[in-house]
């Protein structure tokens, strides 16, 4: 059996985006995640399926799992030949305990490695506007724990060092203490003026922060009930917040954005929303599948050289393709000089991938438009495949035919609506519904009951014209249609409508 190892892994301050590389190849190739509470699903969502994971957080009303007990399971997990990540939030050696887990896997004879996180001390200062440093401030940060009660005998912290206005103080665990910590540091002298922020849910779309100075900031705490996890910020940087603010004031920032395409292209779309402030919702409203009969789209490989025009319609599409030439041991030279069409910027981006630039890109799926681009680029007699979805409709290659081109139709892969109670629970919790195509409204509206009347408190956002007549037609309302009709234009037309809300 071979040994098994532990990497002790920073999962960031919650941003899914702030993970390290090596930190996201560590989870998608492990066996059993071991994490604490402040690791955000998005996250653990990037390991396996087949990956164990554990959590040893605190539950609310229970006792932490004591660190003996963290270090057994790691020690367990590595003697049974596992590839263990113990994932803990920001930097795995910043308060962490880090140390003392690799220590006791020392000792009991276990490899591990070490992957720094991004630490929350200094991320979610930075997104909240503060920089942790600044030539008009400050020439050193002090990053502090809070979990010491100041007023009792054995602590640690030296409040005549800390007391210096000239640094910055980042204190992490500090809410149950702030008013002691406050307290201690005006004593030894820091200005009743100086500038405090404290930010909490850091890198999330429920990133909040408030302001204050020495003097106010713990009735600022009390009136608003402000509560951890937060990061305490002491020193004059805090007022350059308000030049560099930029997290916050994102359109989208904090709505709760509901996506309903398939898996596939899901996490792309979920990517770009937390990017932008958001939180993205995924709950796939469809799935795409082999056809009911795949013999035909992999008999069609063997002549593809006989066609003069091949069109892709989707992404999907193309996969299928080139994963049933992979099965047949072939490759795209079975294009021959066959010419290309692809439908939507996407697809063409995806047949790039394979080594074919298309011949022609119509930017959308309207029959009628990509017809006469095609026969523009045709003569009668010139056969036609159009290799796409078994739901295809049939406008394209009927006009096509009308036309004198032969048109072979073949279906490639099915889309299937998916039945999900997350989609009901997200469907609810959402500000923002967005669609992606026909089918993703059609699936929807099956599964999410009254959904016109639940429509009348979201923003619904269709990805173009053609996916909005469907929602439309489904009894929805449409508030928002992408200029172009793709996962960035849809952001974009987003950003706008919340821009001027
Ligand atoms: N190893 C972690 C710190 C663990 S201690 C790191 O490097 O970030 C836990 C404390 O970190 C919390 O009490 C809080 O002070 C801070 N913290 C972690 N994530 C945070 C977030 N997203 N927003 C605000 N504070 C956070």
């Amino acid at each position: 059996m071979t040994p098994g190892k532990v990497w002790l892994v920073g999962a960031g301050p919650g941003d899914p985006g702030l993970l390290t590389l090596r930190g996201a190849r560590a989870i998608a190739a492990c066996d059993a995640i071991v994490y604490d509470r402040l690791v955000s699903a998005a996250i653990l969502a990037m390991a396996s399926p087949a990956c164990e994971k554990i959590y040893v957080g605190k539950k609310a009303g229970t006792p932490s799992i004591a660190q003996g007990e963290i270090t057994a399971l790691l020690v367990r997990l590595a003697h049974a030949g596992k590839r263990v990540v113990r994932l803990k939030g920001g930097d795995p050696f910043v308060f962490a305990r880090g140390g003392e887990e690799a220590a006791d896997l020392r000792a009991a004879g276990i490899p591990f490695e070490i992957v720094p996180g991004i630490t929350s001390a200094l991320a979610v200062p930075a997104y909240a506007g503060i920089p942790a440093t600044h030539r008009d401030h400050n020439t050193t940060i002090t990053i502090a724990t809070g979990h010491e009660d100041p007023t009792e005998a054995h602590s640690s912290l030296d409040f005549s060092k800390l007391a210096n206005a000239k640094q910055t103080l980042v204190f992490l665990m500090a809410m149950a203490n702030l008013p002691a910590i406050v307290a201690k540091l005006r004593e030894h002298g820091l200005p009743d003026d100086l500038p405090v922020a404290i930010v909490r849910d850091g890198t999330k779309p429920t990133q909040e922060t408030l302001l204050g100075t020495l003097a106010t900031i713990v009735d600022e705490v009390a009136r608003v009930a402000f509560e951890a996890p937060a990061v305490v910020v002491i020193g004059t940087v805090v007022n350059e917040r308000e030049t560099l603010r930029w997290f916050d004031t994102n359109p989208l920032f904090g709505k709760r954005v509901l996506v309903t395409r398939a898996r596939e292209s899901a996490d792309e779309f979920a990517e770009k929303l937390w990017e932008r402030g958001a939180e993205p919702l995924v709950a796939p409203a469809i799935a795409i599948g082999p056809p009911d009969d795949p013999a035909p789209a992999r008999a069609v490989l063997e002549r593809l050289n006989t066609y003069a025009w091949v069109a892709f319609t989707s992404q999907n599409g193309v996969d299928a393709c080139f994963a049933g030439l992979a099965a047949a041991n072939a490759d795209a030279r079975r294009f021959g000089a066959t010419k290309v069409a692809a439908i939507g910027t996407k697809t063409a981006a995806r047949l790039l991938e394979r080594g074919i630039r298309a011949d022609y890109v119509p930017e959308e799926f309207v029959a009628e438009r990509i017809a006469v681009g095609l026969l523009e680029r045709t003569r009668p007699g010139d056969r036609i495949l159009i290799y796409g979805a078994q739901e295809m409709r049939p406008a394209l290659a009927r006009a096509l035919r009308e036309a004198g081109r032969p048109v072979d139709t073949i279906a490639a892969y099915q889309t299937t609506h998916v039945h999900d109670a997350t989609l009901v629970a997200h469907a609810a919790a959402a500000d923002v519904w967005t669609f992606t195509s026909g089918s993703t409204v059609a699936s929807f509206v099956e599964n999410v009951p009254h959904a016109a009347e639940l429509a009348r408190t979201k923003i619904v956002a269709c990805i173009g014209p053609v996916t909005a007549d469907a929602a439309r037609e489904h009894g929805l309302p449409v508030h928002v249609v992408a200029g172009d009709a793709t996962v960035d234009g849809l952001i974009l037309a987003l950003d706008a409508a919340h821009a001027l809300s």
